[in-house]
């Protein structure tokens, strides 16, 4: 059954979403999300991907605007992957460190309670709760109390991502033959959930990340720990935390100002 659909927007404003995006592409998000929005029983989330071009307040604030005019239940923000030729060519793209870091602080302790009960808002930094770690990762801890393995970066632990091939992976952005667990096609989903890959993310797992004492609640993220560092077992880079295991040559393309 379907029950959650995510659309992707990178700005409420057409211009600067379409530079983005791709010409006509805000014109199809609002066609769609009029649609959806008579869809009651489905979740609706936004999903925003953070550049330098959209990192604002104002462009925050609009989304949910644009979001609650739409009905849609959530707005969820991630930070630009670090992939491949994109990471090879960010420069353009990638906000400075520490805007990144302030906006985040802004989502995660102002936006976040002021339309608190009104339109969800999600970070998708599994140590976000850095902010405000008694708080933030407080509700990680309760969350334990009624499913042990979850964690804020949920890969392998509370979700599995599925390709339109029906490969089963830890996460989507995890599409290396290593991470995938097996084909729903072929195989049955309860046959393929105990295995090696599944019970080393259960464990502590990341090398660095695993010596942090947020290990447990936050778990950083896998995907940029492999393309940064090559091993999605080791760190998440972009955490305040592991600064200091970053190469010079990436923090300049991280634009790190130290
Ligand atoms: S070091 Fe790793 S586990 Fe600790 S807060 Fe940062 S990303 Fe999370």
């Amino acid at each position: 059954m379907l029950d959650w659909i995510a659309v992707s927007i990178d700005s409420y404003l057409a211009e600067v979403n379409d530079y983005l995006r791709g010409k006509g592409v805000y014109e199809k998000v609002i066609e769609t999300l009029k649609i959806l929005s008579q869809y009651e029983n489905i979740y609706k989330s936004l999903s925003v991907t953070l550049t330098s071009k959209n990192i604002s307040k104002d462009n925050a604030e609009g989304l949910v605007k644009l979001g609650k005019k739409y009905n849609v239940d959530a707005i969820v923000f991630n930070m630009i992957m670090l992939e491949g030729n994109l990471f090879e060519n960010i420069a353009d793209l990638m906000p400075s460190y520490d805007g990144y870091l302030k906006f985040i602080k802004f989502l995660e302790t102002e936006l976040i309670t002021k339309y608190f009960g009104d339109i969800e808002i999600m970070v998708g930094e599994p140590w976000a709760g850095l902010f405000d770690p008694v708080m933030l990762f407080g509700l990680t801890k309760i969350m334990k109390t009624v499913i042990p393995n979850t964690r804020m970066c949920s890969a392998g632990l509370t979700s599995l991502g599925v390709f339109s091939n029906g490969d089963l992976t830890l996460c989507l952005m995890l599409r290396e033959k290593q991470f995938i667990i097996g084909n729903l096609t072929k195989e049955k989903l309860i046959d393929l959930i105990d295995n090696d890959i599944l019970r080393k993310i259960r464990g502590n797992s990341k090398v660095i990340c695993g010596l942090c004492e947020y290990s447990n609640y936050c778990g950083g993220c896998y995907a940029r720990s492999l393309q940064v560092f090559k091993n999605a077992f080791y760190a998440d880079p972009l955490c305040p935390r592991n600064i200091k295991y970053l190469s010079p040559v990436i923090k300049e393309k991280l634009k790190f100002s130290e």
